[in-house]
Formats: structure tokens, C-alpha cells, sequence
């Protein structure tokens, strides 16, 4: 399987539905960042939460960011995703080593810890749209279907799920979200509950069911489904030299100039893809000259 996104409608679109294969996406991450396990899930299902989050923004121009801000040893993870699902992220600690849960588990949750989901969506236009509910378990597909609730009031069910294999890289990652319009019947929502209590893990459901359509036949089983389109997401990030070298020509002159004396080449390092990009005396030396 690629990594795609399936868009659905079901039951007369009472019911949205997304299902999402991320596994190349997570491991572009993982090779990024050089994630430990923990770290690979926790960021693996925010990216992968994003990349289907940033697919239902109405506006093809709509930047959306998802920042889990826990007290755990990750630190903070911060995903952006545009509408064509290309994502990118990072966590503030990439190496993070804690004990498996005892149900041999990685015990994402003990690595996030306690605090605040932050959903920024931004137009480019006016005020950006802010939303923040709490960190209720931090296994994060919770944190998303609790702050879709809370926060957008939409009655939504979310599955993630990465699999890290022995030699540490993605063997799966993907997820789907369920959404409830406000036209879904007591019926359909009673049939939809009982659908997705029958689905015990969402990497399992992968092993199971072997290909999206399946997965999604299976959470909508007994409505009738209509797909609407298809989308690649993609982990990539955009920067170059190019764009850190105008970054750099719009801070103070009085700043390049003190590097310039420091006599030490400049790094300046992307966050979101872990790259370092080096500006020598010369190079600075041209940038206060522009
Ligand atoms: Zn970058």
C-alpha cells in the first residue's frame, strides 16, 4: 500500500468519513528526525491526524497546525498540514526512551503527558481560527475526537495508529476519522457506535482488512458509502537556503553585523525537518550589502 487518503460520504452524508494510509509519511519523518519508537508514534499519528484534518478545510489556501503541548518528556509536537494533505512536523525531543506499557505497548500517552491540544487554522487573511481543549489521555486520536467535540462541536470518532518494527522503522501508520453531520438520525448514530466499538486497534484493523476500502467498508459496514475523491499526502517541508537567506536579510542589520564580527559561520536549523543550513562570513557579509 501507498500512503493516499480516502474521502467518503455515508448514509445519504449524514456521516464523513476519512481513511488515511501514512506508513512513507511516517517514516520520511523517522528519517528526519531520527525518532526513537515513542517519539515516531506520537508524532507518526499527529502528522497523520493533520494530514486528514487539513484535507477538510474548505480553502484550498487554509494552513492548518496541530500543536500538542504535554508536560512529558517529548516535549512539545507541532504539525502543519495544508489542504493537499502535504504535512510536516517535529517533536522537541526526538529521543525519548521510557519502559513499554505492560501490555507491551509504547506507552504514547507517558510520553506526551497532561496539557493542551492546540488547533491553529489559518487563511492567510483574517484572524486565524485558534481552538485548544485539554490533553484528556494523550494517546492523541482521544485528544483529537475530544477537541473536535468540545471545540468544533462536531461529534466525530478518530483511530491512529504506527507500527514501529524491530529495525525501528514504520512497518504501518494510518487512521481514519469519523464524523457525525448534524442531520445523522438516532439510528445512524446508534449503528455507527456499535461499528466502531467492534474496532479494537487501528493497526490491527490494517493487518485485518489489508486495504483502505476494506477498512472503511468495515468501520461503515451496513451504510451505503459513497467515496469522493482520493489524496496523497506527503511529509515535506519547503525550506531551502534560498528562503532562510530572505529570512536572514529581514533581521537588523546591527544583528548580521555582530555575527559578521563574531567570525564564525552562521547555522540556522529548520525545526521541521531537522535540516542546518550554514552561511559563511562571505554570504553574511552579502546579505548586509542587499
Ligand atoms: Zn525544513
Amino acid at each position: 500500500m501507498s500512503d493516499r487518503i480516502i474521502r467518503a460520504t455515508a448514509a445519504g452524508a449524514m456521516i464523513r468519513a476519512f481513511v488515511c494510509d501514512t506508513r512513507e509519511l511516517v517514516q520520511t519523518a523517522y528519517e528526519h528526525h531520527d525518532t526513537y519508537p515513542v517519539v515516531t508514534a506520537a508524532l507518526g499519528r499527529s502528522l497523520t491526524a493533520a494530514a486528514m484534518m487539513g484535507v477538510m478545510q474548505k480553502n484550498e489556501d487554509e494552513k492548518l497546525t496541530l500543536k500538542i503541548d504535554g508536560n512529558g518528556p517529548i516535549g512539545n509536537i507541532v504539525v502543519t498540514a495544508n489542504s493537499q494533505a502535504i504535512v510536516k512536523g517535529y517533536a522537541s525531543n526526538p529521543h525519548v526512551d521510557i519502559p513499554l506499557k505492560p501490555s507491551g505497548k509504547l506507552d504514547v500517552s507517558a510520553a506526551v503527558g497532561k496539557g493542551s491540544i492546540t488547533v491553529i487554522k489559518d487563511l492567510g487573511l483574517k484572524e486565524p481560527y485558534v481552538g485548544t481543549t485539554d490533553i484528556i489521555s494523550g494517546e492523541i486520536a482521544e485528544d483529537i475526537t475530544y477537541y473536535f467535540s468540545v471545540s468544533e462541536q462536531v461529534p466525530s470518532s478518530v483511530g491512529l495508529g504506527v507500527l514501529v518494527d524491530k529495525d525501528l522503522s514504520v512497518k504501518r501508520a494510518g487512521g481514519f476519522i469519523l464524523q457525525l453531520m448534524p442531520s445523522a438520525t438516532d439510528e445512524v448514530i446508534d449503528k455507527l457506535e456499535s461499528n466502531i466499538s467492534k474496532v479494537t486497534s487501528v493497526t490491527a484493523l490494517f493487518e485485518e482488512e489489508g486495504n483502505l476500502e476494506a477498512i472503511l467498508g468495515k468501520l461503515l459496514e451496513g451504510f451505503d458509502v459513497e467515496i469522493t475523491d482520493e489524496i496523497v499526502p506527503k511529509f515535506e517541508c519547503g525550506c531551502s537556503k534560498e528562503k532562510v537567506r530572505d529570512a536572514l536579510s529581514l533581521i537588523k542589520k546591527e544583528e548580521i553585523r555582530s555575527m559578521i564580527d563574531d567570525g564564525q559561520p552562521v547555522e540556522v536549523h529548520c525545526d521541521f525537518c531537522n535540516t542546518y543550513y550554514k552561511f559563511e562570513i562571505d554570504e553574511l557579509k552579502a546579505i548586509l550589502e542587499k
